[in-house]
This record gives structure tokens, sequence and C-alpha cells, in this order.
């Protein structure tokens, strides 16, 4: 299979390769230079609802499948995502814009889960409950929750799909998934992987649109969808979650972060700057666990702060298809100009840009920022409280311990946190007080397959990936057996 087979212009419904009721289109584009990659079905609420309900009718068989049947088809469909890694790779680069090293990382990270969850099916295990009655026996049962609507970001248009679409398969659920309008091929593709590892016919759909608020109305009021999956903005979680009370449906939500990264004086500072190039830079700084504010303690903030710039001027920005490129293209001039205005808003009330700053021109049509780092910078500035999503590196300084816990706290979001420091008990008591669902102590990078992702506060609701994912999916029955 090549890459060109991957792409697709037809969207996955019950076992079949369709267009949109209506006929519409859209087109998807390569953030790098414009070049129109393919047109895909747009699809509107009569759309949604077949694919829904074909969902509903296929999670009636599956749902009485064995663990070990539904872990084999999941084994073949993470055999082939390795098969086509690079294929995968090379189309998630050209329609998202990373880096394809990154790119490759995240095809691999994305095929992860499903062969962790293959396996985690089979350990789904309930409990038999020591009675409170001698007449009686308890039993907690695990049952698949049902049709699963899953709608994914454009950061991770891989990754995101598996991490969701795995689990829910594992537990037995049916999914329609709805990807984010700017990366729909990654899911086509990984939908075409889907049917050749053997799901069967309306366990698995894709419905692709760019009118997300119509399918996500949809996919939030069918009473037979009774769990929506999300990743994706703060706001248009809040949203959903709304949109979903009327049918009480259970939501994971995996929202925005404002990730502090501390630095104290006890710090490996080499480290330091690695770590922080990794969690900063990486997808031209387009993660939900981004590090977005910097605290650096004063005594050390002069070097980090050198050593960090000098890191940065050997990224190379590009297209990321180019061999030797560490930052790519935004998604889009939205996200491009967010992230201009925000260095403007802090400029005005006096920041100072220490590196970079503008936007860089690569050509007429691709969205590039330059790798910048900003100080003096105060709470009254925009940036101090948004969620950056992209290359800008925000340093702020601390003196003591108990200041740099409540300014890293200060913030409604709670997804991710990083600390470099050697202290082992200063390391534990950070560890803690840090109000986040995530800490990073010592490393920048955090994600795995086997560890629980997600945040606190406005940042979220449930976990993704480890044996915590499954969860999501499964309901608790409670069988009281009488008269014994
Ligand atoms: P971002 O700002 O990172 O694009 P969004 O929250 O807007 O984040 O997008 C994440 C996902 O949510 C995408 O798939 C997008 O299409 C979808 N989305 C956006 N608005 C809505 C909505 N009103 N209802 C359902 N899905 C939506």
């Amino acid at each position: 299979m090549s890459p060109l087979k991957l792409i697709k212009n037809k969207t996955y419904i019950n076992g079949e390769w369709v267009a949109a009721a209506d006929g519409k289109t859209f087109a998807v584009y390569n953030p790098f230079d414009g070049t129109r990659l393919a047109d895909v079905p747009d699809m509107g609420a009569k759309d949604t609802q077949t694919a829904i309900e074909a969902a509903a009718i296929a999670f009636e068989k599956w749902k009485k499948t064995t663990a070990t049947e539904r872990a084999n088809i999941l084994k073949k469909w993470h055999q082939l995502q390795l098969k086509y890694a690079e294929d995968l790779a090379i189309l998630l680069t050209t329609e998202q814009g990373k880096p394809l090293k990154e790119a490759i990382g995240e095809v691999r990270y994305g095929a992860s889960f499903v062969e962790w969850f293959a396996e985690e099916a089979r350990r789904s295990y309930g409990d038999v409950i020591p009675t409170h009655s001698s007449d009686k026996r308890l039993i907690a049962l695990k049952q698949p929750i049902g049709v699963v609507a899953a709608i994914t970001p454009w950061n991770f248009p891989n990754a995101m799909i598996t991490r969701k679409v795995a689990p829910a398969l594992a537990a037995g659920c049916a999914v329609v998934i709805k990807p984010a309008e700017d990366t729909p091929l990654s899911a086509l593709a990984l939908a075409a992987l889907a049917e050749e590892a053997g799901f069967p016919a309306g366990v698995f759909n894709v419905v692709t649109t760019r009118q997300p608020a119509v399918v996500g109305k949809e996919l939030t009021a069918n009473s037979l969808v009774r769990k929506l999956s999300f990743t994706g903005s703060t706001a248009v979680g809040k949203l959903l979650m709304r949109q979903c009370a009327d049918t009480v449906k259970k939501v994971s939500l995996e929202l925005g972060g404002n990730a502090p990264f501390i630095v104290f004086e006890d710090a490996d500072i080499d480290k330091a700057v690695t770590g922080a190039i990794a969690s900063k830079y990486r997808n031209a700084g387009q993660t939900c666990v981004c590090a977005n504010r910097f605290y650096v303690q004063e005594s050390i903030i002069e070097e980090f702060t050198k050593k960090l710039i000098k890191a940065i001027q050997q990224q190379k920005i590009g297209s990321g298809l180019a061999e030797g490129v560490q930052i790519g293209p935004l998604i889009n001039e939205k996200a491009a100009q967010k992230v201009a205005d925000l260095v403007a808003d802090a400029q005005q009330k006096g920041a100072e840009v220490l590196l970079g700053g503008k936007p860089y021109e690569l050509n007429d049509k691709g969205h590039f920022f330059e790798a910048t780092v900003l100080t003096n910078l105060h709470t009254e500035m925009a940036i101090y409280q948004a969620e950056i999503f992209g290359p800008i590196a925000a340093i702020y300084s601390f003196s003591t311990e108990e200041e740099v816990i409540k300014l890293a706290n200060d913030t409604n979001y709670g997804l991710a946190a990083y600390f470099y420091g050697r202290d082992y008990a200063r390391i534990w008591r950070v560890a803690e007080a840090l109000e986040y669902g995530m800490v990073g102590i010592n490393t920048g990078m955090i994600s795995t397959a086997v560890a629980p992702f997600g945040g606190i506060k406005e940042s979220g609701i449930g976990r993704e990936g480890s044996k915590y994912g499954i969860e999501e999916y499964l309901e608790v029955k409670y069988l009281c057996f009488g008269g014994l």
C-alpha cells in the first residue's frame, strides 16, 4: 500500500467507503505551502445519524465477542500501523506540518495504544464481593458502555484517535470518530487499515466534516451514543459537556493546559535546557502538554536563558519533510495570528524579546513563527493565562519554593507540569503540591501508552492510556444473587 492508497476521498461508515448524503466535500491543505491534498466528504447531521445507527447495530454483536477475538483484530490493526508507519507519517506531516521524525514518533506512539489495549482487553476483570448477608452472593461485572463518539484534534491526528478508539474497541464498544477538519486524512488512513485488519462493519466509523458544531450536536444529542471522548480546547469541551447533559452521557475530556516548567537552582541546567526544548518546541509548540510558563530561580536565570537561546538557535524551521528540520509550520492562519497577538500584547505591556518575535517568512502560503524567547513578563499579559500553542518560551523568575508553587498553581488549567531539581525532599514536596494530572520530574517528555494521561481542574476529566484507560469505556454492573 503506497501513501497514495492511504489517501481517501470518501469516508468509512458501516464497512463502506461513502460520500456525504448531499454530496458536499471540503478540501484538505498542506499547512507548509497551501497545496490542496484531497477533498473529503463534508458530512452533516443526517450522515452522523447514519453512522451512529450503524454503530448501534454493530455494537449488539461486537459486545458479545470474546476479549481474545477483539484483541486479535486489534493486534492486526497494530501490525498494519507499524507496517505502514512511514506512509502514515508522510501523510501526517503533509496534512499537519510536524517534522517527519516527530510524525514517525507519533505513529509509533499511536500504534502502542492499540497494542496495549489489545492486551488490556483480556484483563478487564470484575469482582466477587465478600457478601453482607449469608443468603446472598455479590458480583461486579464490567460491560462495554455502548456507542462511543470520539472527537479529536489536529495536533496529533493519528495518536489522539488510537488513544480513544483502541480502548473503546477493546472494551467491546463501537465507535464514531469525528476527526478535526484540518487533518481528516490520517483518520481515513487509520480506517483503511482498520478495514484491512477485519473489524466487522459498523464497529469503526469516521464522519469527516467541516461543520463540527452540526456533527457535534448530533453526536451529543443522540441517545444511542452513551459516551463522548473529546480532546481539544477547554471552550469546546465545556460546550460538549453541557450538550451531553441532556442524555447524561459519560464524558472523557482532555482539554487545554498551561504547563509550568520550573527550574530550581540545584538543577542540572544542561539537562533542564534539553527537557525545555523537548517540551516546548515539539510540534512547533502545539501540544497541550507543552511548557507554557518557564519559572527559573533567580540565581540561575541568566545561565539557563543563555543556554536555552543557544539551543533554540540550533533548531531549523522549514518543511516537515525536509531533512534536519525541527520546527514546522503552524496549522493555519488563525493559529499563527493568535501567537502573533500574544507576543504583540506582551511587548506592548513591557515584555522583552530575547529571540525571534515575528512571523517567519518562508513562502507566501505557510504559517511560520520564529522560535521566540520572552522575558520581563507579568500576570497582566494575555500570555500568562493563555495556552500559547506556538514556539514561544515565556520566562519568569522566582525566588522561593513556596512562591513558585503558588505561581505554578495560579491557573484554571491542570494538565501537565514539569520541574528540574536534585533535592530529594523538595522533589517530593513539589510533586505533591502541584495541582496537575501529570508531573514530569527532571524530564520534559512524559507521554507513554502505559501511564495515565489526563488533567484536573479545567484541563479535563478521565484518563487515557494505562490500566485506567479502558475503564472509561466500561460500566460496572452489580449482580446480587439472593435466596441461597
Ligand atoms: P483547536 O482550537 O485546537 O482547534 P477545538 O476544540 O476547536 O480545538 O477542536 C478540537 C476538535 O473539536 C476538532 O475536531 C473540532 O472540529 C471539534 N470542534 C470544534 N467545535 C466543535 C463543536 N462546537 N462541536 C463539536 N466539535 C467541535
